[in-house]
């Protein structure tokens, strides 16, 4: 039987490296579900996708084909055949992506899509709603967290390392706050903790010391 670990939490607090850490430990397959969610949003913003307009939103969807490329436990993510890893990290995709991914049609069909891709393998899969609604049965959850200016700071750094010199610190914090708010308040299964979900606050931990506290919980 195959193996499911969900690993949910706040923007930016490590998810995605303890993830694909864990996933290349065990030979796990590593899935960002918020890179869907970020796809799908950068789809709507290239073809002025008005999210008000149902029919429009679901005919969209019928037009969007993405898919994971693991390369060195770095997960790339194509639309419609099309590299989008660096586009979708985009300070105009953070900021609409959690009304995007708030818009029930558009949960529906990435929900759909990760539960098909946690049939046959077994993966880490990180996002918001991982342990709740996509694999609530998982046997391992983590809900992760951690102080919000050391998750802006992280974030921000991580930008630049990329390159992009026109956003500030502050508007990273911003986008931070904005999307907790969001995505812990949304109708759509908002962000919440599950109850068989193990809590995780990275504030003071090393990569190593979240990566040995995650391994301890895994069964032997
Ligand atoms: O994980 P990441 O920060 O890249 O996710 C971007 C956004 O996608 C989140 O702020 C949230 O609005 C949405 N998301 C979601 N459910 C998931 C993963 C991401 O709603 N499972």
């Amino acid at each position: 039987n195959n193996l499911v670990i969900a690993i949910d939490g706040y923007s930016s607090c490590g998810k995605s490296t303890l993830a694909k850490a864990l996933a290349k430990k065990l030979g796990f397959i590593y899935v960002d579900s918020g890179a869907m969610y970020r796809a799908v949003t950068l789809y709507f913003l290239r073809n002025n996708i008005n999210i008000s307009n149902d029919e429009q939103v679901a005919d969209a969807l019928k037009h969007i084909e993405l898919n994971f490329h693991s390369r060195d436990y770095e997960s790339h993510i194509t639309l419609n055949g099309e590299e989008v890893s660096d586009e979708i990290r985009l300070m105009h995709v953070s900021e609409n992506v959690s009304e995007v991914s708030a818009h029930k049609i558009v949960r529906h069909e990435m929900v759909k899509q990760q539960q098909r891709m946690g049939k046959s393998k077994n993966i880490v899969m990180d996002g918001r709603d991982i342990g709740t609604t996509v694999f609530p049965e998982a046997p391992l959850k983590f809900f992760m967290t951690a102080d919000p200016k050391i998750r802006a700071e992280r974030r921000f750094k991580e930008l630049e390392h990329k390159g992009n010199n026109s956003t500030t610190l502050e508007e990273v914090f911003e986008n931070l706050a904005h999307r907790d708010y969001a995505d812990t308040t949304r109708k759509e299964s908002p962000l919440v903790r599950a109850d068989d979900a193990i809590i995780l606050d990275n504030t003071d931990l090393t990569q190593d010391e979240q990566l040995a506290f995650a391994l301890e919980r895994v069964e032997p």
